[in-house]
């Protein structure tokens, strides 16, 4: 994998230069959620340019939202990005930086760099699951990456949680994103974000941190169930600080054996949607 690398999340946005599947720089900024189609691209292009990039050089762009089969982008949370609506992703991108631009959703790119180069290895049927500005996800299914044509596949924010009890930017009642992502986490703990609520430490706080762990303990068993999973990644800032993996395996704990999924840590960190923004589909 060479090339350049973009991940427009909810709440920052990186870029990378990467080389024989490392990344040699990064740079990241805070995304303006608000921000239009037009200005998000000049975002992602300011960065790139600070890279170096150069006309024809392979670039991978990994989003938050749906993009299809065509390209285009779309907000699924329209609390999430809401100055995109169905955007045309690829064309422009392609327009700007050449014709070797591939783009899709961030957390299909973070489960395809994980399931090649991280926490999947070995797995047959893997999924990986983010819990950041919201929560996503991907599952590959004997090496493949599981899509549609409509890019809503993977999209677990959006499946319903038996803890859920509000209604979600996507329109779904009691959805993943207005249950356990960070977001969610902020609202339940009154905090201004996540990252505040795992440091304050508070009643409140704990609740809000035990109840994302507990559906996304629910969501691993109900995946597994579906998909027949022998590993689960968990990655995303909130899925990576300390001592939240061991709340979900609590969790999980409570499931009968079967649905009982053998649940890592991503290795990849924050990097793992810029390296799999570059990789194959597989
Ligand atoms: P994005 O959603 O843009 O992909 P992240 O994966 O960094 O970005 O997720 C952002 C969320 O993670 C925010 O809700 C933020 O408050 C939270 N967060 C960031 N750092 C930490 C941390 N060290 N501990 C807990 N939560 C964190």
């Amino acid at each position: 994998v060479e090339g350049f690398a973009v991940d427009l999340g909810g709440t920052k946005t990186a870029a990378a230069r990467i080389a024989a599947g490392r990344i040699e720089e990064r740079l990241q900024t805070p995304t303006d959620g608000d921000a239009s189609f037009w200005s998000q691209l000049d975002a992602m292009a300011a960065l790139l340019d600070r890279l170096g990039f150069e006309a024809g050089a392979n670039l991978g762009v990994a989003v938050a939202g749906r993009v299809d089969g065509a390209g285009r982008w779309q907000a699924v949370n329209a609390h999430t990005l809401p100055g995109i609506g169905e955007e045309p992703l690829l064309e422009q991108m392609r327009a700007r930086f050449g014709s070797n631009v591939v783009v899709r959703n961030d957390a299909a790119a973070a489960t395809l760099a994980e399931a090649l180069m991280g926490a999947g290895i070995g797995a047959d049927h893997f999924a990986y699951l983010t819990v950041s500005t919201g929560i996503g996800g991907g599952v590959v299914l004997s090496g493949r990456l599981l899509n549609s044509r409509n890019g809503l596949a993977g999209h677990v924010g959006f499946v319903s949680s038996p803890l859920g009890e509000a209604r979600c930017g996507s329109g779904r009642y009691g959805t993943m994103e207005v249950t356990a992502s960070g977001r969610a986490i902020a609202a339940f703990a009154g905090t201004r974000d996540a990252k505040e609520a795992f440091e304050t430490r508070t009643q409140k706080a704990q609740v809000a941190i035990d109840r994302s762990a507990a559906a996304i303990a629910r969501l691993c068993g109900d995946l597994t169930a579906i998909f027949g999973l022998d590993r689960v990644a968990i990655g995303g800032s909130v899925g990576l600080a300390k001592g939240y993996l061991s709340r979900v395996e609590m969790h999980l704990e409570r499931e009968p054996p079967l649905f009982r999924v053998p649940l890592t840590l991503a290795t990849l960190g924050q990097d793992s949607a810029l390296l799999g923004a570059l990789l194959p589909e597989g």
